[in-house]
C-alpha cells in the first residue's frame, strides 16, 4: 500500500499565527507523516495562540522569529543546527504588508511599506534558503505560499500583487541554483481562504464569494487542501517536481471570459 512516510524527516514551519493558518493545516499533514517540527511564533503578543497547537504537533523546537528583526531567523537555525544537524523540509507561510500601502493603490504605494513587503514576504525566504542550503546536505524540500495576485491583477490585492511575483520569481531562481544540491523550491499558489493575514486585505468577503462562484470545484479551497499539497510536495512523491507554482485554488486561475 501507498503511505506517505516522513518518519525522521526533520522541517521548519514558519507562519503558524493561530488554528486557521495555512501552516498550521501544512503542519498537521507533515506531523502525522510521522516529521518532526520546528515551529516558530512572531512574537510574546502571538505565543498564546501557537504554543497549545505547537504542543499537540510535540514540537521540540518552539522558537520566536520575526524575520524583520536581526538575529531571530539566525537563532533557529542555530538550535536546528544544535539539536537535529540537518533539515529535510521548509514551510515558509510568511506574509506582511504596512495597512496603509496594503489597503491602498499600488501607485500611493510608499518606499518604506513597499521594501518593508518585500523583506518579510519575499527576503525572508531566500534567508531562510541560504540558511537551510548547508543543513539540507541530502537534499531538501522548501515550499513558500503564494496567490493569483501575483499574475492577474486581483482588486485590493495592491502591493502584495507585485511582492508575489517577486516571491514566485524567487522560487525559480533558488530551484535553479539550489538544485545541484538535490534541494528543491516550489511555491503553492492557494486560493482565498478566511486567515488572520487575509483579513488585511479590504472587501476579502467579496472576493470569497467571488473565488467560489469563479472555480471550477464551485468551491472555496480549506486548508487542508493546502496540508495535502505541502504533504505530498514534502516526500518523495514531489520529488521529480522544483521551481513550480502549483495552484491549490479548486481551479480558480484557469478561468478567463465566462458568462453567466
Ligand atoms: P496567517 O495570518 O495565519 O499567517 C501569516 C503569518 O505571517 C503569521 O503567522 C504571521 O505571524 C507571519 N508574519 C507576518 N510578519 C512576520 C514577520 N515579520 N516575521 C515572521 N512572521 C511574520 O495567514 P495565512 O493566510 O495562513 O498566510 C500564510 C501565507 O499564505 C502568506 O504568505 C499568505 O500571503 C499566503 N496566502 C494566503 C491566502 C489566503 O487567502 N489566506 C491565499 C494565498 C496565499
Amino acid at each position: 500500500m501507498e503511505v506517505f512516510d516522513l518518519n525522521g524527516r526533520k522541517g521548519l514551519i514558519a507562519g503558524i499565527a493561530n488554528e486557521h493558518s495555512l501552516a498550521y493545516a501544512a503542519a498537521r499533514r507533515l506531523r502525522s507523516a510521522g516529521a518532526d517540527l520546528a515551529i516558530t511564533y512572531l512574537n510574546d503578543k502571538a505565543k498564546p495562540f501557537v504554543e497549545p497547537l505547537a504542543r499537540d504537533l510535540a514540537a521540540p523546537i518552539f522558537l520566536p522569529c520575526d524575520v524583520a528583526v536581526p538575529g531571530q531567523l539566525d537563532a533557529v537555525f542555530d538550535a536546528i543546527r544544535a539539536q537535529w544537524g540537518r533539515l529535510d523540509f521548509l514551510f515558509h507561510a510568511i506574509a506582511f504588508a504596512p495597512k496603509a500601502d496594503l489597503q491602498g493603490r499600488l501607485t500611493d504605494c510608499s518606499a518604506e511599506g513597499f521594501a518593508q513587503a518585500m523583506l518579510i514576504s519575499c527576503h525572508s525566504l531566500i534567508r531562510m534558503c541560504h540558511l537551510a542550503e548547508p543543513l539540507m546536505d541530502e537534499g531538501g524540500s522548501v515550499i513558500t505560499l503564494s496567490y493569483y495576485g501575483a499574475e492577474k491583477v486581483v482588486d485590493h490585492y495592491n502591493v502584495m500583487g507585485p511582492v508575489k511575483a517577486a516571491l514566485e520569481s524567487s522560487v525559480r531562481y533558488l530551484a535553479h541554483e539550489l538544485g545541484g544540491k538535490r534541494i528543491r523550491v516550489n511555491a503553492i499558489s492557494a486560493g482565498a481562504v478566511k486567515t488572520r493575514a487575509a483579513s488585511g486585505i479590504a472587501h476579502f468577503d467579496d472576493l470569497l464569494d467571488e473565488s467560489a462562484k469563479a472555480a471550477p470545484l464551485h468551491r472555496l479551497i480549506e486548508p487542508d487542501d493546502v496540508g495535502r499539497m505541502a504533504l505530498a510536495l514534502m516526500s518523495e512523491y514531489g520529488a521529480g517536481v522544483t521551481g513550480e507554482v502549483l495552484y491549490v485554488d479548486a481551479g480558480m486561475h484557469i478561468e478567463g471570459m465566462v458568462l453567466r
